[in-house]
């Protein structure tokens, strides 16, 4: 084992801090309140390469893996940027640079890499359906096979696609993020019907869609925080793709998706982390400088264990954060380590604000001293992108309970 740092984490850290200067808590107030997209903050995580941290150099990208993603993400968030550190890169230099680059066909790859490494695309990640819930295997939107030919009462658009099948595409999701703005999103649809899969987690299939088809409608759900991007409901009516779409195999989407998903957590991990230690480190310095009976809050133990202890922990669940992350970059099963790592972080996050919450009395409930807004900000990593219960029952079973559902 080695705790030396690699010279270009120290670079990672050092980009993530100058962007976080720049795009500290003012801006993410007014851009919450405005309820805005961060343009500017976009932008300068491309000029940073950010968005290409998991792309591979041949197509535009830096060419690194998830330990550095995660350092880069927890310390946007720890340096100022709240959840957006995590969020502005999660979905799209994330889990779809990660989905195209290990299960995209050659043309997918030439087509989407680039633009994204280049902060040029933007993709939303469809997976959750308002009935089957945290229950993914149970997604009801369905991508049935067509050719144009048969169903076209236009001769020149049967000879127009004539030379390969379609899908349709109809179905509805929930909460999906940026779909309002995305260039593109990952869609997770049935092929078969559960009841007619051969196995419990075949009949998935995954599609690269275009956001722009006038098939497609989106309706931003009001929400709680984040509000500098919206999450939708998408409907998804009579969408014809053609079969370059599908990523990866027609009923073999299940581990591709998989594969996205434990980045999103480990990136979820990173911000329960960093909102946990920005959080913590704003109250700590409030702590020094006020005094209301003679000598600084801070100085008292009912103040400052209950910050410490949490900050203890969220060190050690970043410590698991990056044992998932080296383990995912080195192709191994990394599953029980990324869902410790996110349960542990987020419990630890989530304390960690609440009790900087308290050490500023009052004025933690002012929206001018962030960490009411940090409070709503972390309120999500217990619920997104996998359920704290979820991740327990993943940890449970992995240490040989049964499986409860
Ligand atoms: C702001 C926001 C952004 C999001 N962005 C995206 C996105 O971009 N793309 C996307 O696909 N999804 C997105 N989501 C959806 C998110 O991943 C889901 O909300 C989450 O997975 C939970 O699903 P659900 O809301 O349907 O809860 P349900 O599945 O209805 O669960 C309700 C409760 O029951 C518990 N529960 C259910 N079954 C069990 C069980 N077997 N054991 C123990 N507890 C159980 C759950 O843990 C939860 O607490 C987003 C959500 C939010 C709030």
């Amino acid at each position: 084992m080695n705790f030396s740092e690699d010279p270009s984490h120290n670079l990672i850290r050092s980009t993530a801090e100058s962007i976080a200067a720049e795009y500290g808590p003012e801006y993410w107030r007014e851009k919450e309140e405005a309820g805005e997209f961060a343009e500017a903050f976009w932008d300068e995580l491309a000029e940073a390469d950010f968005h290409g941290l998991l792309i591979p150099e041949e197509y535009g990208g830096a060419e690194m893996g998830m330990q550095e993603m995660g350092l880069a993400m927890e310390t946007l968030c720890a340096e100022g940027c709240g959840m957006a550190g995590t969020w502005y890169l999660v979905l799209t230099a994330g889990m779809a640079a990660v989905g195209i680059k290990e299960h995209g066909t050659e043309e997918q790859k030439e087509k989407y890499l680039p633009d994204i490494a280049a902060g040029k695309r933007n993709f939303s990640i469809g997976i959750t359906e308002p009935r089957a819930g945290t229950n993914t295997l149970n997604v009801e939107t369905r991508a049935e096979k067509d050719s144009a030919e048969e169903t076209s009462a236009d001769p020149a658009e049967a000879t127009a696609s004539a030379d390969g099948d379609e899908y349709v595409l109809n179905g509805e999701k929930a909460w999906i993020t940026f779909s309002d703005r995305a260039e593109n999103m990952i869609l997770v649809t049935r092929t078969t019907p559960r009841e007619e899969a051969d196995g419990r987690t075949d009949g998935i299939s995954l599609f690269i869609i275009d956001m722009d088809d006038p098939g497609i409608e989106v309706s931003p759900i009001p929400k709680h925080a984040i509000n500098y991007s919206k999450s939708c409901e998408v409907f998804i009516e009579n969408v014809r793709v053609p079969e370059e779409n599908l990523l990866g195999e027609e009923n073999g989407g299940w581990w591709p998706l998989v594969d996205m998903l434990n980045p999103e957590r480990i990136g979820f991990a990173a911000a329960g982390t960093g909102i946990g230690k920005l959080a913590a480190d704003t109250a700590i310095e409030y702590a020094n400088d006020r005094e209301v009976f003679g000598t600084p809050i801070g100085t008292h133990q009912a103040v400052s264990f209950p910050i410490t202890k949490p900050y203890a922990r969220m060190e050690t669940a970043a410590l698991m954060r990056d044992k998932a992350a080296w383990l995912y970059d080195q192709g191994e099963d990394c599953g029980y380590e990324t869902n410790v790592a996110k349960a542990t972080a987020v419990e630890a996050g989530i304390e960690a604000v609440k009790q900087s919450m308290q050490a500023f009395g009052g004025w933690g409930y002012a929206t001018e001293y962030d960490v009411e807004r940090w409070w709503r900000e972390i309120n999500l990593t217990r619920l997104a992108p996998v359920t704290q219960q979820m991740a327990y029952n993943h940890i449970s079973q992995q240490l040989g309970f049964p499986r409860s559902y």
